[in-house]
């Protein structure tokens, strides 16, 4: 049966994404939302609107039985779960195979094995896809992890295997560190998902996050919708991505995709997923995870490849064979996306909510912003600090470079602090001009010293032209009110 309405388990800039070409296509879509979001645009604009709980996930988003309610009592033949909240939780799959729900995504078994960054590893090492050197299997205590990592040598990455999100996993540089690190990573892991495992990684230095958007549908055939490199971090955390990587070319594209290919083979993934590598500074790419689900930065892709992810997602849903094949597809230019955060660069990175009175989202040729802001609404400390994405397109990288930068000018966000004043300031070195990225950029170049002199440099200028616009002003009121008080003379004068 085709997918004629579809449940979003997601709220903010995603669940409207997913009503957008569900809108297009005829699809009727059902919302849920929590107390926080009685008033957000994903209640609006979806055709149907249940409330499902509580502002804290667990007491809405993550309620799978809640959810399970909604769909079955709206008639739901389908559930897109976005990112985040339920998306890469295999029971929550499996309670939707068994309630022939159709769960837009991989199926249970293959995301169960996908989420579980040792089970995926060994399955890529019989793969023969090259991956992180480390433990060989799980460690068992903080002594075990010292040993193992005494053996590959500092510094050393502790994982949990169920992280995510740049949560659970940490770097360690000598035994102490490690010692409280396992710690932390097992205490960071069950916050998040209740429970913990942990493997041990070389820590590769100077090194490139690079991923490759993976396509397979349910007849096995399978495509790579080329790479994105998303090495502007913090914490682990993407906050700037790009396509083409500025390190990968035709030859490497394929030679990668080919390994991508395989990679979603070896796990028997369907749907659009994406296969994450490290590409260490020698130029060789060793697989990390897999994410099974689609991806926050999916536009970038869609920009330079034409397609409607969610629309290839829903055809593959459907039980349709892709419509092209590898050699069929071609990347057009260059793209650009900037998670526009609710957060305080200077604090940490700490998140910052609150209402937003007003907003200007910003367009033009060749821009994209997908974002639940609108004046008025506002950003809850409940949820994700992401509120927009920033996408821009060019026929040349500097093109899309500079087409941000105007795009992020015109961005504005009242009442919270956001990320728009640092990706001004990297967008702007010479070393992300020259495609001299990697995961530690920030540190490496001093970005937050820098961005502080640019935020100086502009308060400096702001007041220079806040005094000559004074001026002007002062004068221009000057002889208004001269005229203004011959005016009134005359006036006055008539009157007598
Ligand atoms: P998550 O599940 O949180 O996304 P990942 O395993 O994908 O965790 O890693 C997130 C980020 O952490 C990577 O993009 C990279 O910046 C860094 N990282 C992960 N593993 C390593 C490693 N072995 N060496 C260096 N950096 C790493
Ligand atoms: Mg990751």
């Amino acid at each position: 049966m085709m997918i004629e309405k579809v449940l979003i388990a997601n709220r903010g800039e995603i669940a409207l994404r997913v009503i957008k070409t569900c809108k297009r296509l005829g699809i009727k879509t059902v919302a849920v939302y929590s107390d926080e979001d009685i008033n957000s645009l994903h209640v609006k604009q979806a055709t149907e609107a249940y409330h499902i709980g509580e502002a804290a996930p667990a007491k809405s988003y993550l309620n799978q039985e809640k959810i399970l309610d909604v769909m079955l009592s709206s008639g739901s033949d389908a559930v897109h779960p976005g990112y985040g909240f339920l998306s890469e939780n295999d029971d929550f799959a499996r309670l939707c195979e068994k309630n022939k729900i159709n769960f837009i995504g991989p199926s249970a078994d293959s995301m169960n094995l996908c989420g579980d960054k040792m089970e995926c590893k060994s399955a890529m090492l019989k793969a023969h896809v090259p991956t992180v050197p480390g433990s060989p299997g799980l460690v068992k205590d903080a002594d075990d992890a010292e040993k193992i990592a005494n053996e590959i040598g500092y510094p050393v990455m502790l994982k949990s295997v169920y992280g995510g999100g740049g949560r659970g996993i940490r770097i360690v540089t000598n035994d102490k560190e490690l010692q409280e690190g396992f710690d932390t990573v097992t205490s960071e892991s069950i916050a998040a998902v209740g429970k913990s495992a942990i493997i041990v990684e070389k820590f590769l230095e100077k090194t490139r996050h690079i991923e490759y958007q993976m396509c397979r549908d349910k007849h096995g055939n399978a495509v790579h919708l080329f790479e994105r490199e998303c090495s502007i971090q913090r914490r682990n955390q993407k906050l700037i991505e790009q396509t083409p990587s500025p390190v990968v070319d035709d030859v490497k594209r394929e030679e990668i995709g080919e390994i991508v290919v395989r990679a979603a083979e070896a796990v028997d993934y369907t749907n659009l997923g994406t296969a994450e590598f490290l590409r260490a500074d020698n130029g060789e790419f060793y697989f990390i995870e897999i994410n099974a689900r689609l991806q926050v930065e999916h536009p970038i892709s869609e920009m330079v490849s034409g397609l409607d992810f969610v629309k290839l997602q829903l055809d593959i849903a459907n039980g349709e064979p892709l419509p092209f094949k590898q050699s069929d597809l071609k990347m057009n230019g260059y793209a650009i996306e900037c998670r526009i955060n609710a957060e305080d660069t200077f604090l940490d990175f700490a998140p910052s909510t609150g209402p937003v009175p007003d907003v200007t989202i910003p367009s033009g040729p060749n821009v994209r912003c997908d974002t639940y802001l609108y004046p008025g609404c506002t950003v809850s400390p409940f949820y994700d600090s992401l509120m927009a994405k920033l996408v821009t397109w060019g026929q040349t990288f500097e093109e899309s470079r500079t087409r941000m930068l105007s795009a992020l000018s015109d961005f504005y966000i009242q009442g919270v602090e956001t990320s728009i004043p640092l990706y001004k300031t990297i967008l702007e070195t010479d070393e992300y001009k020259n495609g001299d990225l990697s995961t530690d950029f920030l540190k490496r170049y001093d970005v937050i010293d820098r961005l502080t002199k640019d935020l100086k440099n502009e308060q400096e200028e702001k007041s220079d032209a806040a005094l000559a616009a004074a001026i002007i002003h002062s004068e221009y009121f000057k002889s208004r009110a001269q005229n203004s008080t011959a005016n009134n003379t005359n006036w006055k004068y008539k009157l007598d």
